[in-house]
């Protein structure tokens, strides 16, 4: 159905609806539309440190703000800006966001402060030349490891020279890589052999079965070893409870996110979280 069971949520790209070639032709323009009128909002979502439980990161998330039907969720239009070739749009909006949000953060707490961004696996596969790419990231004057991309497994299926050079352009630009969604995929094992990134972020499935099923616990047990035994840094996603949290931590984790600390939250909303830090 179009309502989605028990929140304001509202799912546009209905399959039924899909069917039809002139309602998916409306979808398109919307889409189009927001991004020309700016519909597109920044949420952020705080990562803490599971040691110290201060907020040391935060993950950027799109919204889509719209006129009529209020907050849409990434899961509702995703798919679609990438069938249409709008996401890398989309997410370069979203890393300019970022960037202006971790140079406030950073002069806020007079530290730097690292936001991550999302980016698609089509955004590795079409054919910008990575000398642009460059060029474009020098434009935003980095500070190192302020932006973090997350890329997810599929990204690494393709172990082609071009995501290889992309990645590897990202890092010389003083930003951070990390997996999502670890442990959903395929393919990772033989790339971190091959391909050095800084962070592994354990599916929210293993997190949220923990406490229940002994198998997701050495999973995510397994997961934070061998991650810190090549060297990168463990975030745990979708931490819900405080038994999650006490086993993740437990476990050594170094950094979790998830409902149980804070949900992803306007700038104004997460600004007031790091002013609570501060003082
Ligand atoms: P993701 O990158 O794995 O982001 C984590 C998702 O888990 C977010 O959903 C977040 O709100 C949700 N989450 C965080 N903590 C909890 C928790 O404790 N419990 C539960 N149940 N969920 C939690 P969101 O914001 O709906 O985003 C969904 C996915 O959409 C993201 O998964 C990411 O794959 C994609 N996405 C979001 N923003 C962007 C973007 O700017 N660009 C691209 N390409 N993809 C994006
Ligand atoms: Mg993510
Ligand atoms: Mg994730
Ligand atoms: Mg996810």
């Amino acid at each position: 159905g179009a309502k989605k069971a028990g929140g304001g949520g509202f799912c546009f790209f209905d399959t039924r609806m899909r069917d039809s070639a002139s309602t998916r032709l409306k979808e398109i323009e919307m889409l189009r539309h927001a991004l020309r009128e700016n519909q597109f909002v920044a949420y952020y979502q705080p990562i803490v440190n599971l040691s110290t439980e201060q907020i040391v990161k935060a993950e950027a998330l799109v919204r889509w703000h719209h006129p009529q039907r209020g907050l849409v969720m990434p899961d509702e239009f995703i798919g679609l800006a990438e069938e249409i070739g709008l996401i890398s749009e989309i997410d370069d909006w979203m890393f300019g966001e970022a960037v202006l949000c971790s140079k406030k953060f950073s002069a806020l707490i007079d530290a730097p402060f690292q936001i991550s961004v999302n980016k698609s696996a089509l955004d590795f596969t079409n054919k910008v030349p990575t000398k642009n790419l460059a060029i474009y990231l020098a434009s935003f004057k980095l500070d190192k490891g302020t932006i973090c991309v997350e890329i997810t497994e599929s990204v690494l299926l393709n172990d082609s020279s071009i995501v290889i050079d992309k990645l590897a352009e990202l890092q010389k630009a003083g930003i951070q890589l990390a997996i999502d969604d670890f442990g959903t995929g395929y393919a990772s094992m033989s790339f971190l052999n091959k391909f050095k990134v800084d962070y592994l972020k354990i599916d929210r499935s293993f997190v949220q079965d923990m406490a229940a099923n002994k198998d997701s616990r050495i999973f995510a047990e397994t997961i934070i070893v061998m991650a810190h035994k090549l060297g990168l840094k463990v975030i745990a996603e979708g931490v819900e409870t405080v038994g999650q949290r006490d086993l993740l931590k437990a476990a050594g984790c170094d950094y979790a996110q998830g409902y149980f600390f804070s949900r992803p939250v306007p700038l104004e909303n997460f600004e007031r979280l790091l002013q609570i830090i501060k003082t």
